[in-house]
């Protein structure tokens, strides 16, 4: 068996259709799957369709834009009900902040000399989410940078002309809208986070306390540091282990699908839940 409960398709910023992402998944050997959009559910349905031809499991997933105590968090959902409510209206109130925001990244831009960036990022979202990834490509293709690292390095991060402070769902919000759903709320890419080893503790005490059950222990580009010091908090907190390469597409110098190291073997995975069948599936209403 092998995981993969996060990863990204053009739904929001990956680069691959729901479609394109699933074989690519199985073709590199992952037999559970959780597409986690940031914000989004739109590409779960089309992603089902293939994933039951080619019998791979995929769990319904989304990454939540969390804002707390000034700092931003992704929380991942695993096996939410798309369908319910509140994550619904969460998910259409956060999408309304991304074009608010969007909008005065492009004003930003513009002061700076990048004129139309909305317009650009904006049609290379089309339908998706739109995020700084968008911005990003489009800076590209107008030369800007040599790549999108380079991008967001020098004009889209915090203290950079494309950046813009937004205050997105709080954690209590964002944890509930997933529980509420049915789903697993889980810390995304924990070693990313430019917090001290106490606010970080202070964020798994208030996740615990909303309700939060998992932690990503093993991501693309944790070291083996990282895995050590996430599987003890995991453990210390209680939290189930989640293993995620937050894959955005073949793009990304480093391919994470099908690639990572796997859980060390003293932490309860994620997935015991689902082999459990402690919590009902919910894979059922696109069939
Ligand atoms: P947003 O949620 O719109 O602020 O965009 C965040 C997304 O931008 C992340 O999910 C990543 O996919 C991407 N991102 C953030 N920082 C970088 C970076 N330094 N290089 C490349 N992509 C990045
Ligand atoms: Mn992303
Ligand atoms: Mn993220
Ligand atoms: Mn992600």
């Amino acid at each position: 068996m092998s995981y993969d409960l996060h990863t990204h398709t053009n739904a929001s910023d990956g680069t691959l259709t729901p479609e394109a992402l699933v074989q690519q998944a199985h073709d590199a050997g992952i037999t559970t799957l959780a597409i986690t959009d940031h914000d989004t559910t739109t590409g779960l349905e089309e992603a089902h369709r293939i994933a039951k031809q080619l019998n791979l499991r995929l769990i319904n997933g989304i990454e939540l834009s969390v804002s707390w105590s000034q700092t931003v968090i992704h929380i991942v959902g695993l096996n939410i009900d798309p369908g319910s409510l509140p994550i619904q209206q969460g998910t259409i109130e956060l999408n309304r902040l991304r074009e608010i925001r969007a909008i005065k990244i492009g004003e930003s831009l513009a002061k700076s000399g990048f004129e139309n960036a909305y317009t650009g990022a904006k049609s290379l979202a089309g339908d998706a989410t739109i995020t700084r990834s968008h911005f990003a490509q489009y800076l590209v293709t107008q030369g800007c940078a040599k790549n999108v690292s380079k991008v967001f390095k020098h004009y889209l991060v915090r203290g950079k002309p494309g950046y813009v402070a937004t205050q997105w769902a709080s954690l209590e919000n964002a944890v509930s809208w997933i529980t509420q759903a049915g789903g697993i709320a889980v810390i995304a890419h924990p070693h990313r986070y430019k917090i001290g080893n106490k606010r970080f503790q202070n964020l798994l005490e208030d996740f615990k306390q909303y309700g939060g059950q998992a932690i990503e222990v093993v991501c693309s580009n944790s070291s083996q540091k990282d895995i050590v010091k996430f599987s003890r908090l995991s453990q210390r907190y209680h939290l189930l282990a989640s293993v995620g390469s937050d894959y955005h597409g073949p793009h990304q110098n480093w391919n994470g699908l099908g690639k990572l190291p796997v859980l060390p073997n003293n932490l309860t995975p994620v997935w015991s839940l689902f082999q459990d069948q402690t919590i009902q599936l919910h894979d059922d209403q696109y069939h």
